[in-house]
């Protein structure tokens, strides 16, 4: 239990750190689109492939930059709704592709409907809403701890699902602990948690202590993740140097489903979630 406990705080305390810093935006707009060639969605392409049946094999054509609408991806103008404080709430919360920061919220009372148990290790006893996480994501998760198993990486799950009351009760126990303007430097406000949406889930293992830690980045389990979670829809959601793009510091034990399309080319691209949506990512003024 207490063990549990210190998981706990360090997972709201680890979560949501960075955001703040304003550097340049690295990245032209254009080249955060994806540019994957093998969208077959793409009419343009389609029509170039129709003498190539369904194999690619030759023809080295510079591939297209789709928007987002052809690359199958979903308009970051679209599915926001803005507050009248500004605040910016997504309207597709069921997507496995909604993109959750601080820039963009869930709904207060959005609870994924289709949250099961995934059936893999945890590293604690009790019952828990954090071993949740949504259907879809729930089977790849096994499959990859299956996985992980067969290749000798023994996989824990540590936090996955997160209620928006519950994100609110850390939220304000930090702020009373700390007041706010500092308890909003390293805790995630109740809807800014991707925890919320059911698509993440927090992976640990023995070689950590089951900490949810960086150093978990280098070790076996640390580099499986990062070599194989692609193949099973997962992307490490806020990947070491893109601490800038994401608002958040490195966390190689958070796992975000996104679908095994977009997680490989994801990968592939070395992209955050925000750089393949096409997010622009501009100097963030920094309030005192
Ligand atoms: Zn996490």
């Amino acid at each position: 239990m207490k063990l549990h406990m210190a998981l706990v705080g360090l997972t709201s305390l680890t979560l949501i750190l960075g955001g703040c810093s304003s550097i340049p935006n690295p990245f032209e707009k254009e080249d955060q689109q994806n540019t994957d060639d093998q969208s077959h969605e793409d009419s343009q392409n389609q029509k170039d492939n129709q003498q190539q049946d369904t194999e690619q094999t030759d023809s080295p054509e510079e591939p297209k930059e789709p928007t987002n609408e052809e690359a199958d991806l979903p308009s970051l103008e679209e599915t926001v709704t803005v507050m009248g404080d500004g605040t910016k709430v997504v309207t597709n919360m069921n997507d496995t592709l909604v993109l959750v920061n601080k820039e963009r919220n869930l709904p207060s009372d959005y609870i994924p409907e289709d949250l099961v148990i995934p059936n893999v290790p945890f590293p604690f006893e009790e019952d828990s809403p954090k071993k949740k996480m949504r259907k879809i994501a729930a089977s790849p998760l096994e499959e990859m701890f299956a996985q992980a198993e067969r290749d000798g990486i023994p996989l824990f799950a540590q936090s996955g699902y997160r209620s928006y009351d519950r994100q609110a009760a850390i939220f304000a126990s930090n702020v009373q602990e700390d007041g706010e303007e500092e308890a909003n430097k390293y805790s995630a406000r109740p809807g800014q948690s991707e925890h919320q949406s059911g698509l993440t889930m927090d992976v640990t293992s023995p070689e950590v202590n089951f900490d949810l830690t960086q150093a978990l980045g280098d070790t076996k389990t640390g580099i499986w993740l990062e070599e194989n979670a692609h193949q099973f829809g997962f992307i490490i959601r806020y990947p070491e140097g893109k601490e800038e793009i994401t608002g958040y510091q490195y966390e190689p034990w958070h796992l975000r489903y996104v679908g095994k399309k977009h997680a490989e080319r994801i990968h592939e691209q070395n992209m955050t979630l925000e750089e393949y949506l096409g997010v622009p990512v501009e100097p963030v003024n920094t309030k005192k």
